[in-house]
């Protein structure tokens, strides 16, 4: 099976298993930019804490902009690396507020794709994962956000070369308009199942087309996916 047809397969496969996943789409891509620069290299809860605790302490984005810089670390320190953070999150926001005269991200809907990215791509400290996040969940653009969980679950199951650059690898394989659920469901593997450490193959309904349970479980992979996966 060519590897567009695999990750077809595993999509079906993922959900039967969790189900339809819909979160997300159409929300403000300001609010989403800040919320994944606070995710970089830390748990979702702590992410969640942090952004929740400058909302509450910051109800705009431009209180967030003319505070000094050590109470917005304060408010966001649960998530980690908060003096780095806090000073990414102030400069995005100055270059927002100086190039369009206002903290908001709409403008991004009158470019095209790859100028809406490239402007993205061009703020600091943000990589394509944040930009296509972004794009994606923000404006509903074709783009395809890899995170730490995908990379790890598409190269195990042989989808991706582990020194293929992940965003272009997998980009062309995904269907046009399943870039989010893709994504999320993906996404949900990797901390449900297939986790950094310990995966549990034998619960995963993958484990036939997965070149790392083939040679860590061999007997399993041979038998398909759990009996009660099986519709
Ligand atoms: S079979 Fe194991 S390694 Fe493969 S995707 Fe499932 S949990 Fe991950």
């Amino acid at each position: 099976m060519d590897e567009r047809k695999v990750l077809l397969e595993v999509t079906r496969r993922l959900r039967t298993r969790f189900g339809p996943i819909r979160e997300g789409l159409g929300s403000d891509p300001l609010d989403l930019l800040v919320r994944t620069i606070l995710s970089q290299n830390t748990s979702d809860r702590n992410r969640d804490r942090a952004y929740a605790e400058l909302r509450r302490r910051f109800p705009t984005w431009e209180a967030v902009l003319s505070a000094p810089v050590a109470d917005v670390e304060r408010a966001i320190q649960g998530a980690g690396l908060h003096h780095q953070r806090a000073a990414r999150l102030k400069h995005v926001l100055r270059r927002i507020q100086d190039e369009q005269g206002e903290l908001s991200l709409a403008f991004l809907a009158g470019l095209p794709d790859e100028e809406a990215a490239a402007w993205l791509l061009s703020l600091p400290g943000i990589g394509k994962k944040t930009a296509y996040v972004v794009l994606l969940f923000g404006f509903g653009r074709p783009f395809f956000p890899v995170d730490t969980h995908i990379r790890r679950v598409t190269r195990r199951l042989g989808i991706v070369d582990s020194r293929a650059e992940p965003h272009a690898a997998l980009a062309p394989l995904v269907p046009p308009g399943t870039e989010a659920e893709v994504h999320l469901q993906l996404i949900r593997l990797g901390r449900e199942i297939c986790r950094a450490r310990r995966p549990r193959c034998p619960a995963c309904p993958l484990a036939d087309l997965c070149g790392y349970a083939r040679s860590t479980h061999p007997n399993q992979a041979r038998m398909g996916p759990p009996r009660k996966e099986v519709q």
